[in-house]
């Protein structure tokens, strides 16, 4: 984290104090960015989007401090709502303390998702064991709240579907996409939702953009995993939730189907995924 809360200048959200958020559906939605990790201004870059269009971000904690972070970013900004959760490359950190801060901010109404959480065998910062474990236990915390879980998955496709049904995990957002199509299908018939991210821009990525091509409309929702993933246009540099734009333009080429057709979904699509954000 590189700058402090400045809540004093921010406008207060009208949700806070008991209003629910206006359900544009034109909007789009970045189901997936870390505000805490963006070397600006969050104001600047929450006004940044809206004025783009994307009017409404989830900022992903990724352990208990960045989880608060969240929170504190929800509760300042109207359309910003957090998810609580540690991140499979620090699993191994998850004790009962850790688990009990990621349970007390779920009892928030801000925080719509649990996660993020799942498997990464590719970096494996944490033993195996450890991100088992610990992507049971944020399970758990979904089938007990109702709140969707936001799953990172890396070269561990087959792991984390295996344990996605053996926890009988129900409301399921496969973050930042990269199975294939097959993984795809068996995702969508499993009523899980797929996000995806400045990836699929990458010419090299046709396989995620053949997966985003074998689901039906109902079944994914668009990220930017910002500051990360920076879709080709401006690849190199940061990423900023309004990345979203490129992500619902690759998509809409991808599918063959009209922007304005993949817009719309994608924003009713992330309301029924994280129904916190009506
Ligand atoms: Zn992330």
């Amino acid at each position: 984290m590189t700058e402090t809360g400045r809540r004093g200048e921010v406008e207060t959200d009208a949700s806070v104090t008991g209003e629910r958020n206006p359900p544009e559906a034109l909007e789009a939605v970045d189901t997936h960015c870390h505000l805490f990790l963006i070397e600006e201004d969050p104001a600047a870059v929450v006004e940044g989007a809206r004025a783009e269009g994307v009017g409404t971000l989830i900022c992903v904690g990724i352990d208990p401090e960045s989880s608060v972070r969240s929170l504190e970013l929800a509760e300042s900004f109207r359309g910003v709502f957090a998810t609580a959760g540690m991140h499979p490359h620090t699993a191994s950190d998850l004790d009962g303390t850790a688990g009990g801060a990621i349970e007390e901010l779920l009892a928030s109404p801000r925080v719509v998702g649990v996660g993020e959480t799942g498997l990464d065998f590719y970096r494996m910062h944490s033993p195996r064991e450890d991100q088992e474990r610990a992507f049971r236990a944020h399970i758990g915390l979904s089938r007990e709240t109702g709140k969707p879980l936001v799953v990172h998955v890396r070269d561990a496709w087959v792991e984390a579907m295996s344990i996605l049904e053996e926890e009988r995990a129900e409301h399921v957002v496969l973050h930042c996409f990269t199975g294939d199509a097959s993984i795809a299908r068996e995702a969508a018939a499993r009523g899980y939702t797929l996000s995806f991210s400045g990836n699929v821009t990458y010419p090299k990525n046709a396989s995620i953009r053949d997966a985003a091509a074998a689901v039906d409309a109902d079944r994914f929702v668009v990220e930017t995993d910002s500051p990360f993933l920076a879709p080709q246009r401006i690849r190199g540099r940061d990423n900023r939730p309004v990345g979203v734009i490129d992500v619902i333009e690759q998509l809409a080429e991808a599918r063959g189907e009209s922007v304005e057709n993949v817009h719309r979904a994608t924003s009713e699509n992330a309301r029924a995924a994280f129904p916190g954000l009506r």
